[in-house]
Parts: C-alpha cells; structure tokens; sequence
C-alpha cells in the first residue's frame, strides 16, 4: 500500500483484540478531529505480513497497467540501473509490505500488522498516521488512481502531500497541539545515508521514502505560511507539479511543455514507449541513485519540465532519449555537468541548446543522428 508510516514494528509482540484496537483508533480520531476538523473513524483490521503484501499488490495494480510495467523495464534497462525483468515495481511493493499499517481507500479501513500492539513504542503515532490518511480520503479523495497514474509527477504531487501531512500532522499532536515549528533535523528527520546498495535498490529506496523525508518540512512551511487552511487548499487541489513541494517557501516558474516523440525516426527491428514526464522528484531520486551527492535536490529545483522516452529492439536491446527543461542557463548548465560525472560510469550523451539538455544512451549507430534530430524538433 502506498500510504504508510515508516516504522518498523518489533517481532514477537503479544496478539490484540481487534475491539481493544477499535477503541484506539475510535479514540485517536476524535483527538484529530478536534485538530484538524471533523472526521469519522475508519474500521481497524489486523492483518499478517502476506495480507499486508497482497493489500500493497492489488493497489499497485488498481494503477499500473502492463504498458506501465514494460515502459518501466525498459527503463531499468536502458538507464542502466538493472537488467531486463529485475521488477522495479515488485521492489516497491515488496517495500510498501513490510509496513506497519496502512490505510485502504478500497474499503476506508485502516490495516494495522498482527505484531503492533497497544502500548508499543510507536503504536499511537503508527494510528495517527494512518488516521490522517483516512481524513484526506474523506475530505478530499487523495487517492483516486485515475487522477493520478503511477509514475506520473501528479501521483508523486500526492504521496509528497499525503506523506507529509500524515506524518507532520502526527509528529505536532505528539509533541502537544502547541507546537507551531519543529526541527525537523533535530528530529531526525535526515536523509538516509547515500551510497549504499546498487544504483536500482537506492533509486527504489529514494522513491519510496523521499516523501517522508521531504513532505513534512514542504506541509510546515505551508502551514506556517497559510495555516491548515492553506495545507487543506492544496489536498483538496494539490499543485501541477513537484518542484512547487520541494521547496514551497518561493515561488516557481510553471512548468514548461516539452513534447518527446521519436518513434517515426526508428529503423525496423526498434520500438518506443510512450513518453512521460519525469519531473523534479523523480529526476532528484535518479540523480541521488546515480551520483550519491547531497545537493541533487538543488539541482532538482532548477527543473522546469522533461519528457523521457524508452527505446527497445527487438533482440533485447534499450535505449532512451530525455529531453529536460531547465529554468536558466546556469541550471541547465549544472544539470549537463552531472550528466558528464554519470558518463564515467556509462554509456550516456548529452547535448544542450539554450535552456534545454537533451540526453541520450542506446540509441543505434545508423539511425543516431535522425533520432535526435526529431527529439529536438518534436513539435
Ligand atoms: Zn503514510
């Protein structure tokens, strides 16, 4: 399930009543009710670890087509981020399975593992949470997938929104509904340490924690700057785009359209994918899963739009064209230099014209020339 508390539950914790539970959670709602505004408590379930699983699996397939999953692949591969059928989608689900609870739009209920019992450290954070996230499906329908496809900076617009609130909102009535500010930092609310793991398990890794580690500092600012009210405008119609949460104190330029298709300029024996957007989230996680550095999110924040689109052969092959936006020379000067300390590692080309950096890798030696030239020129 894509809506969940980071905190993992210790093992071999005693079995609770599921009434014990409700009254909890019964308990816990009215607490948020009288913080945020009125809301109705959810039904509790306590579920094992393979429910849990299969919970994370049908939400990810309620939004991701087989389209979505061959594109991804392709990417895997052409990004050189992993081989062919590696299942980047499958990481994530088996990462959103291992959670401590979480909230079902499907049915409004809020699952909580068989292993977290009253009284644990954490329990009553891990409820509040997920109450949270049943407040912003009864008020606003955060989770409809048909606004929001997988994969789409919309849907990444959303879990930032809903990761941040949940977990802000938890944090506050934790300390005491007086605190207007928190340290983030102190809290330790840091970014987990960069370098670890291969480029795909840290890509995986950044996509799917990043929104608790940036959602609640954007939900503060906006709080601080406009009161719930103001977090309460944006849930209800969240911003066009993910750079206006990465840094929600100044701001942005709209995003510029940037149309992507070379599928006319391919030999026989090639294939593209539809193109996408990648946007300054995901382009963040890329950079951080490709060049460890702990400033890719200020080079994230010079994004002013992109189109990505994946190219495959029929013997395996893969290859891709990006073209990326940037807000002023300098931002796309800096985006080029990253993608220079990324060649050291791989086969990878880029080229920039004005504000814009075209990349590319895979692409065929006869046929090169033809598809970047439609790249830059797609109308
Ligand atoms: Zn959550």
């Amino acid at each position: 399930m894509h809506w969940l508390v980071v905190s993992w539950i210790c093992a071999g914790c005693g079995r609770q009543s599921v009434s014990e539970l409700q009254a909890h959670v019964d308990e816990a709602a009215a607490l948020l009710s009288a913080h945020r505004g009125a809301m109705t408590a959810p039904p509790v379930r306590v579920v094992s670890t393979a429910e849990m699983m299969l919970s994370a699996k049908s939400w990810f397939d309620a939004y991701v087509t087989d389209d979505q999953r061959a594109a991804t692949d392709c990417a895997t591969v052409a990004l050189g981020l992993g081989p062919r059928g590696v299942g980047m989608m499958d990481m994530i689900v088996a990462s959103y399975s291992r959670a401590a609870g979480v909230f079902q739009p499907a049915d409004g209920a809020i699952l909580l593992h068989e292993r977290v019992t009253p009284g644990q450290p954490g329990f009553e954070e891990v409820v509040l949470h997920e109450l949270v996230h049943a407040r912003q499906h009864q008020r606003f329908d955060l989770f409809d997938p048909s606004a929001a496809p997988l994969s789409s900076d919309a849907a990444h617009v959303r879990r930032l929104l809903a990761e941040g609130d949940a977990s802000f909102t938890t944090l506050q009535l934790a300390l005491g509904n007086e605190v207007d500010w928190v340290d983030l930092d102190a809290m330790g609310h840091r970014p987990p340490r960069r370098g670890e793991g291969n480029e795909l398990t840290r890509f995986v890794h950044s996509l799917v924690t990043q929104p608790y580690l940036l959602g609640p500092p954007a939900v503060q600012t906006l709080r601080r700057d406009g009161g719930w009210d103001r977090v309460d405008a944006l849930l209800a119609k969240p911003p066009a785009t993910t750079e206006q949460l990465l840094d929600p104190s100044r701001p942005h330029d709209p995003a510029v359209s940037v149309s992507l298709d070379v599928s006319s300029a391919l030999g026989p024996e090639w294939s593209a994918h539809p193109s996408r957007t990648l946007g300054a989230f995901e382009l963040e996680s890329l950079l951080w899963a490709w060049l460890p550095a702990d400033d890719a999110l200020s080079v994230a924040l010079g994004w002013g739009g992109d189109r990505f689109q994946c190219l495959e052969h029929t013997d395996g092959r893969a290859g891709f064209v990006w073209r990326t936006a940037w807000d002023t020379p300098e931002d796309a000067g800096e985006f080029q230099r990253r993608v220079r300390l990324r060649r050291r590692k791989a086969l990878l080309d880029e080229a920039r014209r004005g504000d814009d950096v075209l990349v590319w890798a895979g692409l065929p030696d006869d046929r090169a020339s033809q598809i970047l030239e439609a790249a830059w020129s797609t109308p």
